[in-house]
């Protein structure tokens, strides 16, 4: 980075909004309750995700219109035309049933990215929390940071081999005792001292969860507002909603 290009500086990328058709090429069950699933297209060909947390729109079949549901582009291959999407399995809901049967051969119609937010790998650090709906964005940003930065993850929900050439610090959380998952982030992060330099925090999570993980980083422990992002990946109770989360 040049002297006269400000650090930090997130660039946003717009993309022309395209539907392609995929097919499944194969199925992996990587966690209990993760499903990989990897799409292949002629249609990938010009295909592009510019940043770790961009989303695509999943559109499940149900015999009317169809749902339509957001995921990460977990990796994409240009040179195989390769689309690789993980799924966290919950209780119901059209992606998470068509993803726990979908078999090699099914197809799947998806559009986006639309566009993509890029933060830039200038910062010292990285702290990255979440459940599993988040794990996508955040092993793709764990994979793809620089060589030996600090990152640091919290996520809750079951360990997964991640490839890091950064120097990354993983901290799994197992559910228990009834304790909801915006207790169990927090008192893993109020045992964690923020490293010194400039950081970036990202989270997503249940909207509810994200929020007050967020407002205990800012309010609570003075992490700066422009070095972070949260969203709600997914609300409880409410089917297809996500949300921002800003003041
Ligand atoms: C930008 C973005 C990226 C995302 N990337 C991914 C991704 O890569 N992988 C991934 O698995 N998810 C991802 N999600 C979350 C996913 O879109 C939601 O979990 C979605 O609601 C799943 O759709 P569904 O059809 O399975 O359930 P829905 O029909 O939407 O919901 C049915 C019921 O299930 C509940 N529910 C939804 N998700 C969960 C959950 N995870 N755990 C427990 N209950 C739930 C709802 O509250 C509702 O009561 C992402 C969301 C956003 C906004």
């Amino acid at each position: 980075m040049d002297a006269v290009t400000p650090r930090h500086q997130t660039v946003r990328v717009r993309h022309e909004l395209k539907r392609r058709l995929l097919t499944v090429s194969s199925t992996e069950l990587l966690t209990p309750q993760m499903r990989r699933i990897g799409f292949t297209s002629p249609e990938l060909h010009d295909f592009t995700s510019a940043s770790f947390d961009d989303h695509i729109k999943l559109f499940f079949p149900t015999g009317g219109e169809p749902a339509m549901r957001d995921f990460t582009p977990r990796r994409f291959d240009s040179a195989t035309n390769s689309l690789t999407i993980d799924f966290a399995l919950h209780d119901a809901g059209p992606a998470t049933s068509w993803a726990a049967s979908a078999e090699v051969g099914d197809t799947l119609l998806i559009g986006g990215p639309r566009g993509s937010s890029v933060v830039p790998d200038d910062f010292d650090w990285y702290l990255l929390i979440g459940d599993e709906t988040a794990l996508p964005a955040i092993g793709r940003r764990v994979e793809e940071l620089r060589e030996n930065v600090p990152v640091t993850t919290f996520v809750v929900g079951d360990a997964q081999p991640i490839d890091a050439r950064a120097a990354w610090t993983p901290h799994w959380i197992t559910r228990h005792g009834g304790f909801g998952d915006a207790e169990l982030l927090h008192a893993a992060l109020a045992g964690h001292k923020l490293p010194a330099g400039d950081g970036f925090v990202w989270i997503a999570a249940e909207a509810s969860v994200a929020r007050h993980l967020r407002s205990y980083l800012i309010d609570g422990r003075g992490h700066p507002r422009e070095w972070s992002k949260a969203a709600g990946y997914w609300k409880r109770g409410e089917a297809d909603a996500h949300e921002k989360i800003e003041d």
